[in-house]
């Protein structure tokens, strides 16, 4: 009697928690650009790579547009180049799909290429950014990701690529739009510990870091031109004050530590892949604590 309430009681908490302790846990991260993925969680990918577990950055567009003076299959080489070596420092796995920069579209052929790139990495856990955007490349990636929620594990989608057994749990990366609602940080991460190898790793992408994306600005002639220089340029610009949202979550997942924590990265569950509990969160999530 005893011992069959003991089994019951295994199946029920088994059902219940989906994830193990001792998993190693794999993480797609989505962005539009190279560079999306590294801004939205490369600390949070940095300690994952630090504790063995698995991620990968997928971007959907290979950047070919993104510059002043660079264009098309040569600088889609150059990002290329780039991201390949930020995966070496973020310690990940980086894939550039081959769509034009700027002209990504939320298609059915998409959408199946996202559900193979989510099944073939056996994800728990996906991280992609929200549909609202000033990016259209943005939006449609929030977009495409949303639809790859359920369908990777309907078998008759994409059926040359097997479908996962459970869906994995979706989280949204941090923005700053407030229409139609605002971001919701129900996660928070400490990146503290490696704020600087985020940093570092950024910095691979010398094309967007230090041309594009300050000529975009106006501020190409404040990029300074030694490696030390330009490290801690690019670490204030990255060094936006916690808002008041993250600061409560990490007290949330950090308790009384989360008031010296510096840097962090949000995340946001989105309600279409498995809703975890806050257990299966320190589980997807096992870097909180841990520091
Ligand atoms: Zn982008």
């Amino acid at each position: 009697m005893l011992k069959s309430f003991f089994f019951s009681l295994c199946f029920i908490l088994a059902s219940h928690i989906s994830f193990s302790q001792d998993q190693v846990l794999n993480i797609v991260v989505f962005g539009a650009h190279p560079d999306d993925c590294d801004i939205d969680a490369g600390g949070t990918a940095i300690l994952y790579s630090k504790m063995g577990h698995k991620v990968k950055f997928v971007s959907l567009t290979n950047g070919d547009a993104g510059h002043f003076e660079k264009g098309g299959g040569a600088l889609a080489k150059i990002r290329m180049a780039e991201a390949q070596e930020a995966a070496k420092r973020f310690g990940v796995t980086y894939k550039v799909l081959d769509n034009h920069d700027g002209e990504l579209m939320p298609t059915l052929e998409n959408r199946l290429k996202v559900i193979r790139e989510i099944r073939t990495w056996n994800a728990d856990l996906v991280i992609a950014p929200r549909p609202n955007d000033y990016h259209p490349d943005h939006r449609y990636t929030g977009i495409l990701v949303q639809d790859a929620a359920y369908m990777v594990i309907v078998p008759n989608v994409a059926a040359d690529t097997p479908p996962l057994k459970k869906n994995p749990v979706f989280v949204y990366s941090h923005d700053n739009f407030q229409r139609p609602n605002k971001f919701r940080p129900d996660i928070a991460i400490n990146i503290d510990s490696v704020f600087q190898q985020k940093i570092y790793a950024l910095s691979a992408h010398e094309s967007q870091f230090f041309e594009w994306l300050p000529w975009t600005s106006g501020n190409l002639d404040k990029v300074p031109k030694k490696d030390e220089d330009r490290m801690n340029w690019l670490s204030n610009w990255r060094s936006a004050p916690l808002d008041k949202a993250t600061k409560e979550s990490l007290v949330k997942w950090y308790g009384d530590k989360a008031q010296s924590i510096k840097k962090a990265e949000g995340f946001e569950i989105c309600e279409y892949g498995k809703q975890p509990t806050d257990e299966e969160i320190k589980i997807l999530f096992p870097m909180i604590g841990k520091d």
